[in-house]
This record gives C-alpha cells, structure tokens and sequence, in this order.
C-alpha cells in the first residue's frame, strides 16, 4: 500500500501516526533533497500536533536541513511563506477536516505547491526501503523560528483584492473557524477588511470540542441561526486546516460548495476572460458557464494538486474543487478558504447578495453512490472496453475513472484511493434522470467485477 493518499500520510495519532513515522519521512525528505537546503514546518490545531511538529524537525535537522518552525499555521498560509521565502520544501502536520484522533503529514513543494506525486514516489522508496542519508555531526542543521507567517498571509490576500471596495460596504460575517486553524487568520483577516465579525467555535482546541472539522450542514446549523437572528450578510466556515471555506447566505441556507465553484467562476470570468480548471468530478454548470463566457474549460483527474498545476501549464484565471476548494492565480496556487472568503466579499461588494449570486448559476441534480468492489483495476479496465463498446459517438473521458457523456446529463464511474469500493456519480437537469444514469453506471460495475 503506498504511503502518501489524496492528502498526505492520514491515520489516528500516536497509533499510526506516530513520532517515529515523522522523523522517518522528515528524514526520506531530507535525503531527497541532497541533504541540504531549507523546509518549513508546522501544524494545524491538533493536539497531537506537538508531538509530531517536534519529531519531523528533529528529522529535517538529523538529514542537515535547516529548519523554520512556524508552528500552528494555516495550510495555506504556510504554502504563501514557503513560495515567497523560497525555502526548499514545507512539512505541515495536518489531518484536515478529519476528525479528533486522527492527523497526518503533508509535504509541500518549494513554490508553495502540494508535492507532486513523483516527488512523493521517490520520499516514500526511501522511507519503506530505510535508505536515508544521515548528516555528519558537524553538518546537523540548524532550528529557526518564524510566528509572523499568518500576518503575511493575510497581508498578502488584501493586497490581492480590492480591499477598499470591500470596506465600503460595511459586511456584517459570522465566522466559524471550528477552532481550527483558521482562527487565527479568517477573523482578522475579515476585520482588516472592514467587516463586522460575529465568530463561534473561533478558539483553539485541537480536541474539536463543539464540531467535527468538516464544515458540513448538518454541523452548521448554529451558524446559520446566528446569521439570521443577527442579520448578516454571510456566513463562514473552514475545515480544520482551512484551505477549504464553506458559506451560507443571509437567510442562513447553505451554498452547495459545487454552486459556490460556479458562482466563482461566473464573476471571475465576467471580468477576466481565460481558461478555468476543474476535476472530472465538477458540476456540468462549470461547462455551460465556461461555454457562456466563451472560454477554455479543462477537466483533470481528480486532486486540488492536479488542478492547481494546470492552472499553472495553462496560465487559467480561475480553478477548484467542488467541496469548497477553490484556486485563485492571483494568490497563489493551492486551495485557500481565507481568499476564497475574501474574493466572495469583493463580488458582493458590487451590490449582490450571497443568495442571489447562487441562483444566478444553472440548475442541476446529481445522485451518487458506491458499490464494493475487490479488483478496482480489472473492473476499471471491463467499463472502459464495455461504454466504447456500447456507446458510439459519445464522449468518453478516462482522465480519471470513466466518465460518459450523454445529451442530458453524464455518469463518472471511479475507484476510491484508498478502500475497496467504486464510487458512482451522475447529473443532470432532473432528479429522475440523474438517477436513472446513476443506475447505468452501477449496471456496469455490476456487469464487469
Ligand atoms: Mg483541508
């Protein structure tokens, strides 16, 4: 099984992952970069977080790196620094929207990227085959410290936006940060911008004690009542490492983070014109919206990390994920929830609201599901050779899964990453036939396992 998943090494703390794992990757890190050179590490909320942050620097300093330790840090926010500080690499300690008990270790390139996987490849072929390069003792390397990383983030996400227009509007935004480690930006970030902030769950626990990081409806509901009884404009809130930001409008619903990908993507575009980037898991109205506006939409295969370096190859004006992911060139390339929260803020301030923005975006149903499934690969292969065989003339994309195209609606039929089950998507303009291509594509893993 390989090391790193989607996001990183993932695992309960202290069981899987433990401070030996951290020393041992912070050290097949260290080899990988000939020993020498510069890496910034820090860590979320957790509270294992510690523990962690302390094993992989001794690892970093063990294989002759020099280290900055800046501890709890947005991930983002630690992506903006190792970019502008041009360090070599970064290792984050984050678990993301995970719950508690878990967390996890992350590398990052040195333009403030996510590791590419090949990069990944080669850590990970030193870490299971223990060949790590020690440094002699004259050449451990040395431990700084840096805790103004969070300032030069925000700092830098105003100088990105149009800051007065947002502060002229006077917007009223509840926060909550799930006391993760968006609490120490989003807060005064929003502040900085002239807003009223209202925020819950903005203190630090790593013991997440009110929600689970994961900022999902049915564990925002307090935010939602707050925004009404007070009358805000919007409301926020961040998974536990906040590159992600989810929002809900003045009348306290909830914004489909795919509706919030489009809605981006719509203004972005109605005043900058160029190519926009989305996995092949996005919403159709990425395409009618790209199409509307006359631009270049490019699919990827599933990964902010895919997304982000197209966005780079093709020099896009906007990307992201639809789970509240998004990418803005203009900051950087990584999924960035406080600039997401900001940019929102800078549309808004035109004079509309969060609700109507979201209704301004197409209509469509989607239905999902996932059926176990022991051989991924084989099964894969048999639904790729079956759909060409029984769909000529349609569009067939195999960027990641299989995904078909149908006149009214498309089916992506994709192996999970890390269990033993085949997830099924479908949309479309009406429930019952998102529905109906949902079981066509469950037909077809049946067919072929
Ligand atoms: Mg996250």
């Amino acid at each position: 099984m390989g090391l790193f998943g989607t996001n990183g090494v993932r695992g309960i703390a202290n069981d899987y992952i433990t401070p030996e794992l951290a020393v041992d990757i912070a050290k097949s890190l260290g080899t990988y970069l000939n020993n020498s050179g510069k890496v910034i590490i820090g860590r979320d909320t957790r509270i294992s977080g510690n523990m962690l942050k302390h094993a992989a620097i001794s690892g970093a300093l063990s294989s002759g790196l020099s280290v900055i330790d800046v501890d709890m840090v947005p991930t983002p926010s630690i992506q903006y620094y190792i970019r502008n500080y041009k360090a070599d690499a970064g290792i984050i300690i984050t678990a993301s929207h995970n719950p508690r008990e878990y967390n996890g270790i992350k590398l990052i390139d040195g333009d403030g990227t996510e590791f590419s996987r090949e990069g990944e490849q080669k850590v990970e072929n030193t870490y299971y085959t223990k060949q790590y390069v020690s440094a002699g003792w004259e050449n451990t390397g040395n431990l700084q410290s840096d805790y103004n990383v969070n300032d030069h983030y925000v700092h830098g996400i105003i100088e990105s936006i149009d800051a007065e227009k947002i502060r002229n509007q006077n917007f009223k935004v509840v926060v909550d940060t799930g006391c993760g480690a968006g609490s120490l930006t989003l807060p005064f970030l929003l502040r900085k911008l002239g807003c009223e902030v209202i925020t819950i769950n903005a203190q630090i626990d790593g013991t997440f004690p009110w929600r689970n990081p994961e900022p999902t409806p049915g564990v925002l509901k307090e935010l939602s009542e707050i925004i009404r009884l007070s009358r805000a404009d919007i409301g926020v809130a961040q998974d536990g490492d906040a590159d992600r930001a989810v929002f809900i409008d003045e009348n306290g619903n909830f914004v489909d983070e795919e509706v919030l990908l489009s809605l981006m993507a719509k203004n972005i575009l109605s005043q900058r014109k160029g190519p926009v980037v989305t996995p092949v898991s996005s919403s159709q109205r990425m395409a009618d919206i790209a199409k509307e506006a006359g631009v270049e939409l490019i699919w990827t295969a599933v990964g902010s990390i895919n997304v982000a370096r197209k966005m780079m190859e093709t020099n896009a004006v906007f990307g992201g994920e639809g789970n509240g992911g998004l990418i803005f060139p203009e900051h950087q390339y990584c999924r960035d929830g406080a600039m997401s929260c900001a940019k929102l803020l800078e549309i808004m301030a035109s004079g509309a609201s969060l609700s109507w923005l979201a209704e301004g975006v197409p209509v469509y149903y989607n239905s999902k599901t996932k059926v176990p499934c022991k051989n991924l690969e084989h099964t894969m292969e048999c639904i790729k050779n079956k759909v060409h065989e029984d769909y000529t003339g349609v569009q067939i994309d195999t960027i990641d899964g299989v995904k078909v195209w149908f006149d009214d609606g498309w089916v992506l039929v994709r192996p999970s990453g890390t269990e033993p089950i085949i997830r099924i998507f479908a949309e479309s303009k009406t429930m019952s036939r998102a529905e109906s291509l949902m079981k066509d594509g469950v037909g077809w893993v049946k067919d072929c396992k």
